[in-house]
């Protein structure tokens, strides 16, 4: 953990960044029922915007397949908009936001202007030559939206969701390998320099992520601890 400053006035903002299939989506789930917070994925934003057909989404969507970057004006207006529902007023943990240095600081002004800012952005460490076997092996609930790999994380009975009890599952349609090639790519090259940006910034804190998924969830929930006291 890296110069982590702990003072907090008002709910708690903490982003979650590292590369596709660092686990950010479910370590986001698992601090948000642990401390009550908000999960917020942009990705799911943007997939719930592709499927209902909206303006967003219809621009968005061959970006998406193409494991490239939506265009900030897109995402930070959708991630305003869900930012104002009255929920996020307990706090929220972003997955998947900011993914560029426009976007970190589109969120640094949303955040000034009602008296917050960012108290934590934690960096999930991965091995790059690790994550492709990750991403294509995982899948998630339909109907929860509970996180699973087919080696790492299977539910306790077989084809029934541990959390919800559902039992149809679904994958990603941009989770195949020449996909996670091109979002590894845009990761290092647009949202890597977020290190250093929040490190300056002083809100810096990182994890070794390539461990036991509640080993992470113990070194996070131990910095959350401290950037929420
Ligand atoms: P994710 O679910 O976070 O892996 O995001 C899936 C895809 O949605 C990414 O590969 C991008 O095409 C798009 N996306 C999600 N969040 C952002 C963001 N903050 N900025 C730009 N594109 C995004």
């Amino acid at each position: 953990m890296v110069g982590l400053d702990t003072t907090t006035t008002v709910a708690p903002v903490l982003i979650l960044l590292g590369p596709p299939g660092a686990g950010k989506g479910t370590q986001a789930r698992m601090l948000q029922d642990r401390f009550g917070l908000v999960q917020l994925s942009t990705g799911d934003l943007l997939r719930a915007a592709v499927a209902a057909g909206t303006e967003a989404g219809k621009r968005a969507k061959a970006v998406m397949e193409a494991g490239e970057l939506v265009s900030d004006d897109i995402v930070i207006s959708i991630l305003r908009d869900r930012l104002a529902d009255p929920d996020c007023a307990k706090g929220v943990i972003l997955d998947g936001f900011p993914r560029t240095t426009v976007q970190a600081k589109a969120l640094d002004a949303l955040l000034a202007a009602s008296g917050q800012r960012v108290d934590a952005a934690i960096s999930l460490d991965v091995d790059d030559a690790a994550m492709v076997a990750r991403i294509s092996g995982r899948y998630t609930c339909d109907g929860c939206g509970e996180g699973y790999h087919d080696t790492y994380k299977t539910p306790t009975t077989k084809d029934v969701c541990d959390t919800c009890q559902g039992t149809d599952f679904k994958r990603r349609a941009d989770d195949n390998a020449e996909t996670v090639a091109a979002r590894l790519e845009a990761y290092h090259a647009q949202t890597s320099p977020l290190i250093a940006f929040y490190q300056t910034q002083g809100a810096l804190a990182r994890v070794n992520a390539m461990g036991a998924i509640n080993d992470i969830a113990s070194d996070l929930g131990a910095i959350v601890k401290k950037a929420t006291a």
